[in-house]
Parts: structure tokens; C-alpha cells; sequence
């Protein structure tokens, strides 16, 4: 089974925090659709026999781009790719760009779920990040969502310089008080070279403050865990049977073919990522010439992405795994290196898997970092 994930490389503006690949020029929209459609006729053959369970449109903002067009990538890729019958359609989409019309068309082109980057409940907040919309409007639309859609998931934002946690607890009551199923929670972090890190230089924005975003993470964890919520991967949590399959399954390191600028695919060894430059994707479909990178990944590459992706979820690392996929000298590496942070109470064994403790929770990226097998420490038997 494998993904297949859209980016969709436009947004209507810059958010201050934000790194990912986007444009503002809307005008190219047309002949970036057309690219896409090219790019999934191109790779088909290599995918022949690979059936897909998901379908993701991410970005960027795929909800600005007219439901047609859409409709035509939906159809491309159905008619060049083999999908399951039960599929997972998920449209990433901002609350300025949903209406009753909007959600309608999604729902009939066969999105069954959605994705909405709400960040926060409270304008000062919202405008502090530079989103488009503001907090009524998100209240307004979400609700009005709930009613085509049964799963949805809220993206929030915690850890905003002045924000305070009865703030937060407001956000979160909101959520729940809709009856929404899944919510990702990501701490606000500054990437270099964006106007965040810019604006905190100068002091017009606050730093971020670790021990406010540390807080406000538990607080977020106990509310939702309290509410029925499975925390089930770092930043994600969901009612039971809500969980996304996309995601599941990119952690589960699960193959996916990645389309548009920017876009990375993984299968086998090999991770495949697309220019993040919008022209040189366009012309490069166009002209046929190449317009991506690759990279074989070798044994200990696998297993640390293996350890990073699996001490964030709720599946952990299993040693019965580590050995029969990279071999016993990986596994008693691992065991070797994990023993002082379970001693420190970071991380935990249950029955043959390694957690993350609720302690160890907030670190986990650094400790993951920590278990990785540097190059002159592999293994003879590697590759
Ligand atoms: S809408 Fe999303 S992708 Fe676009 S600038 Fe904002 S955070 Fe980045």
C-alpha cells in the first residue's frame, strides 16, 4: 500500500513562521496543475502494480485552487494509478477559503476529510502570525464544515510569544465543543530567514519562550487525553477510528509517491525529492528535462528515520523489529544507547517496545537525535 501526496505550491500570503514551499504569484496556477498532471503521467509506470490508499493535497493552500482543478488532478491520478476502494482523500484547506459552495464541491469530487489550518481562536494571535483569516470566521466555518464532513482535523498553534494558557484552554474547548475528531498540535518554532526570525531580532515580536511551549504541550495533551483523544503520534491526536491514514502511514514508512515542486517520495531505499522553485518545475515538465534529486538510503539511514518517526508515535520502536530489519548488531546498538535515557525516565520498554515517557515526550526529537547511528559507528553487515 503506498500515499500519494499533491503539493499544491501557493498560498495567498506569507505567514510569518512559515519555511515551507509556496508562492504568492496565483497567476501560475493553471500551468502548475497542468505540470502536476504531466509529473503523475511521467511516474506512473515506475508506481505499475502499487496500490494507493491515500490521497493528500497538501501545500501550501490547496484550497485556493478552483475545485475544477482539483477535480482534474483527482482524475489524472485515478486514471494513471491504482487506488484502494476505501480511500483516504484529504484536502489541507484555510478557514478564508471555505464556504457552504466550497465544502460542497470538495465533498462531491470524493475528499473525505479535511484539514484546516485554524492556528488559533483569537485575532491578536492570528495577526501576530500574519494568517489571512480571523477568529470568527474560523469559528463560523468550522462549524459549518462539521456539517459535510465527519472527519476533520484542526491544526493549532501553541507556544505564541503572550499568549496565555487559559488562552489556549479557550482554543481547545472550542475544538472539542465542535466535535472535532482529530486536532495536530505544533509548537511555534522560528526558521531561519523568515520574517518571525526577522521581527524577533528586532524586537517587535517576543522569543520564544521553552518553558511556555512546554507547558502549554502538557496542557494540550492532558485536555485532549482527557476528552477520549489517542495521542498518537507527537503533534497528533484523534478519537479512536480518526486517526489519518496519510500520516499513519508515512510513520510507518509506508511508500509515497510525492507530486509538484517541492514534493519528496520515498520507496525502497530511495527518496526522490522535486526543485522547490515553481518556474524551473513548470518548464521542466514542459521541456522534459530533469527536475529533481535522489538519494539511496543505506541500512543505518533506514534505521535512524526508523527511530526518529517511531519514538514520536504511540507504536514506538520495537526491538523484535529492529532486529529482524536491520540485524541483531542494530538492535543491541540501540538497546546499548537507549539504556541511559530509560534510566533518566526519558523513554520506557513495554513488552519488547521503546516509548517516549510523558517526561521524555516534549524532548523527543533530541533524544531520537541522540539514538541515531553516526557513519563510523555502523555495523559491518550494512547494505
Ligand atoms: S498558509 Fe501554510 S503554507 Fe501558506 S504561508 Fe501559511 S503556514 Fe505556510
Amino acid at each position: 500500500m503506498a500515499g500519494l501526496y499533491l503539493h499544491i505550491p501557493f498560498c495567498r500570503q506569507a505567514c510569518h513562521y512559515c519555511d515551507f514551499h509556496f508562492s504568492t504569484s496565483l497567476a501560475k496556477i493553471g500551468p502548475m496543475v497542468q505540470a502536476m498532471k504531466s509529473e503523475i503521467e511521467q511516474r506512473a509506470p515506475e508506481w505499475e502494480g502499487e496500490r494507493f490508499e491515500t490521497l493528500y493535497f497538501g501545500g501550501g493552500t490547496p484550497s485556493l485552487i478552483a475545485p475544477e482543478l482539483l477535480v482534474e488532478l483527482i482524475d489524472t491520478a485515478k486514471s494513471f494509478l491504482q487506488f484502494e476502494s476505501e480511500l483516504e482523500v484529504t484536502l489541507e484547506c484555510n478557514p478564508e477559503d471555505i464556504d457552504e459552495a466550497s465544502l460542497k464541491a470538495w465533498r462531491s469530487m470524493g475528499i473525505n476529510r479535511l484539514s484546516i489550518g485554524v492556528q488559533a481562536f483569537e485575532d491578536h494571535a492570528l495577526s501576530l502570525m500574519n494568517r489571512v483569516h480571523n477568529a470568527t470566521r474560523a469559528k463560523h466555518v468550522l462549524q459549518l464544515a462539521t456539517t459535510f464532513f465527519e472527519r476533520i482535523s484542526v491544526d493549532l498553534i501553541y507556544g505564541i510569544p503572550g499568549r496565555s494558557d487559559a488562552q489556549l484552554m479557550n482554543d481547545l474547548a472550542t475544538i472539542l465543543d465542535l466535535g472535532i475528531t482529530h486536532v495536530s498540535a505544533y509548537a511555534l518554532t522560528v526558521e531561519p530567514q523568515t520574517a518571525l526570525e526577522r521581527f524577533i531580532a528586532k524586537g517587535i515580536i517576543d522569543p520564544i519562550d521553552e518553558e511556555q511551549a512546554a507547558r502549554q504541550f502538557n496542557l494540550i495533551m492532558d485536555s485532549l487525553e482527557d476528552a477520549g483523544f489517542v495521542h498518537y503520534e507527537l503533534s497528533n491526536y484523534a478519537l479512536p477510528g480518526h486517526e489519518s491514514r496519510n500520516n499513519s502511514a508515512y510513520w510507518m514508512r509506508k511508500p509515497y509517491l510525492g507530486i509538484g515542486p517541492g514534493a519528496h517520495s520515498f520507496r525502497e531505499n530511495e527518496r526522490r525529492w522535486n526543485v522547490s522553485n515553481n518556474p524551473s518545475y513548470i518548464r521542466a515538465l514542459k521541456d522534459g528535462t530533469s527536475f529533481f534529486e535522489t538519494e539511496t538510503l543505506s541500512k543505518r539511514d533506514h534505521y535512524n528515520e526508523y527511530v526518529m518517526t517511531a519514538l514520536r508515535t504511540h507504536w514506538g520502536v520495537s526491538l523484535d523489529y529492529l532486529t529482524t530489519a536491520f540485524g541483531r548488531a542494530f538492535k543491541d546498538y540501540f538497546t546499548m544507547i537507549s539504556t541511559p535515557f530509560i534510566l533518566d525516565n526519558l523513554l520506557f520498554e513495554d513488552e519488547g517496545v521503546i516509548l517516549a515517557t510523558r517526561k521524555g515526550k516534549f524532548l523527543i526529537d533530541g533524544i531520537a537525535s541522540e539514538l541515531f547511528m553516526l557513519e563510523l559507528q555502523s555495523p559491518k553487515e550494512e547494505n
